[in-house]
């Protein structure tokens, strides 16, 4: 039997069992029409042809999910992905699902710091708004979350970003791959600037195999400048082709892209 996915069953009651939005907790089988009315849909209400119908079920049923539709509105911004530089003319695209900003924001924070699983719904929500990168598939990618240490593992109790890996792998059916460490025990990443994160984070990783397959989807919960995800494309960059006997940055086969649920400042 496979095994389920952290928290697995209690995201299933929450999708399933539970008729109120995880977010403004109203029943989100409201009618439009029921809508305040500054938040009322784009169409307007007396347009009733087949194709507005058939739009307007197919919204219905895409985002009955976990959120009403007003708020799946509120919240669906897809940020402009940005690049970071991994090596020489090499460069990292990273995609984040929403902005850090509230309610996302205090959602996670209260999911990471205070292990508040009743948020979890609400960004598994968030996280289902990343599109499957193109051309990506069980038998040719694998998601690659960013590693905590052990120590921090003890510290915290849990790894907030693994839960949300595990369900992005659920989401996009692409498999988890575990082939990186983190060594580091440096401080955190909070409070710190561009270059001091970058000094910080210089050999905090390090490849324990060869990845399976070509296409590597990194992911991390936060990304504020990316540094944190910078520093694992790079090892991943450099490290895969030493290992599968690359000697070339030309032939370097790997292709690597990055994801993260919110972008924004942690400020
Ligand atoms: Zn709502």
């Amino acid at each position: 039997m496979r095994r389920l996915a952290p928290y697995q069953s209690g995201l299933w009651l929450a999708e399933y069992g539970d008729v109120r939005c995880q977010l403004c907790r109203i029943y989100r089988s409201t009618p439009q029409s029921r809508l305040p009315q500054n938040h009322s849909s784009a169409s307007p209400p007396n347009d009733h042809s087949f194709f507005t119908k058939l739009r307007q079920r197919f919204d219905d049923r895409f985002h009955s999910g976990l959120l009403c539709i007003r708020c799946h509105h509120s919240i669906a911004w897809l940020p402009k992905s940005f690049d970071v530089d991994i090596a020489v003319g090499k460069t990292l695209s990273i995609q984040a699902a929403t902005y850090y900003d509230y309610p996302i924001r205090q959602a996670i924070r209260a999911f990471k710091h205070h292990e508040d699983m009743t948020k979890l719904p609400l960004l598994l929500h968030v996280l289902r708004q990343l599109p499957r990168p193109h051309g990506c598939h069980y038998d040719n990618s694998v998601i690659v979350e960013m590693p905590t240490t052990e120590q921090r593992l003890v510290k915290r109790g849990f790894d907030p970003v693994s839960i949300l890996a595990a369900q992005l792998s659920k989401h996009w059916h692409i498999p988890l791959w575990h082939g990186v460490e983190r060594i580091d025990n440096t401080v955190s990443q909070q409070g710190l600037t561009r270059a001091e994160r970058l000094g910080n984070l210089d050999n905090a990783f390090a490849l324990i195999e060869t990845p399976p397959v070509k296409r590597l989807l990194l992911f991390d919960d936060v990304a504020t400048t990316g540094a944190s995800l910078q520093a694992l494309g790079r090892t991943l960059y450099d490290q895969s082709s030493s290992l599968a006997g690359v000697n070339s940055q030309n032939s370097n086969p790997y292709q690597l892209s990055a994801y993260a649920l919110a972008h924004g400042s942690e400020l």
